[in-house]
């Protein structure tokens, strides 16, 4: 058990990527509390979590991420029910794909706020709650967040935000004991990419030397890795999980 009496907050934990670090961090003896978009979701995950792991410690919450105030009221609440939180994984992200010709401010200013303002604002919650106990902070970063994308530039420019973020924070935390990192998936089968057009992921596969796309569980998998002691000298780093994809 690598993550034994541990708490842990995983925002985007409802599905996909995120829902397979909420099993398998509980599978590895932590208590998770889950977030979605909606309380009704995170509720639904909560209770597909505890389906397939009966004694699951698990609690489901919905925060405005976009929200300071919001995120530290939810990593409160986690602090209250639990006595602290050790892990936390901002995860939650939206991708766009429109050409920039059509790119709109509303659409920048959508994916500033679900897949920055989010990481920062569960930054510096954790960062509060943890105190100078330490802990562990690991954002979802991604693959174009390296290489750029060819269409949708908002998304790639807020991984490489999410980037930055990361090193920084490992530098400005480190004092505290508090590892900062992130991990960089490539092509992973989740509904994100299943929202995509089929010609295009074939094309992402293409460039896959291992010959398959990422699942859930292979992104996961590094996610424990960082949030676990093994990776105790581990901080600022970008972890790529994609098969050495080239792009
Ligand atoms: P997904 O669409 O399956 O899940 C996204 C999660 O984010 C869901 O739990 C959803 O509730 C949450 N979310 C979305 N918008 C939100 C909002 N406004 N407020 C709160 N929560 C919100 O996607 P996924 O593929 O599992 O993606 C998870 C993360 O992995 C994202 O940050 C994404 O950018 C990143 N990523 C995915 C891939 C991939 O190929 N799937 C590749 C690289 C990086």
């Amino acid at each position: 058990m690598q993550l034994e009496g541990k708490v842990a907050v995983v925002t985007g934990g409802t599905r996909g990527i995120g829902y397979a670090i909420v099993t398998t961090f509980i599978r590895e003896g932590a208590k998770v509390a889950l977030c979605g978009s909606r309380q009704q979701t995170a509720d639904a995950a909560v209770e597909k979590v505890k389906e397939e792991i009966p004694d699951a410690c698990v609690m489901g919450l919905a925060p405005d991420l976009s929200d300071e105030a919001a995120v530290e009221a939810a990593l409160d609440e986690v602090r209250q029910e639990w006595g602290k939180v050790d892990i936390m994984v901002n995860n939650a992200g939206i991708s766009q794909a429109t050409p920039l010709v059509d790119y709109t401010p509303a659409d920048f200013d959508k994916i500033i706020d679900v897949n920055i303002k989010s990481v920062l604002n569960g930054c510096q919650a954790a960062a509060r709650v943890m105190g100078e106990t330490g802990g562990s902070i690991i954002n979802t970063s991604s693959m174009v967040g390296t290489y750029g994308q060819r269409s949708g530039v908002g998304y790639p420019a807020s991984k490489f935000a999410v980037n930055g973020i990361t090193k920084s924070l490992a530098r400005e935390l480190g004092p505290r004991q508090i590892r900062v990192n992130a991990v960089a998936p490539g092509v992973t089968a989740t509904d994100m990419v299943a929202a995509l057009p089929e010609k295009i992921v074939k094309q992402l596969e293409s460039t896959i030397p291992l010959g398959r796309m990422g699942t859930p569980q292979d992104v996961a998998n590094a996610f424990l890795f960082l949030a676990s002691d093994s990776a105790s000298y581990v901080t600022g780093v970008v972890l790529p999980v994609d098969g050495a994809t080239m792009v």
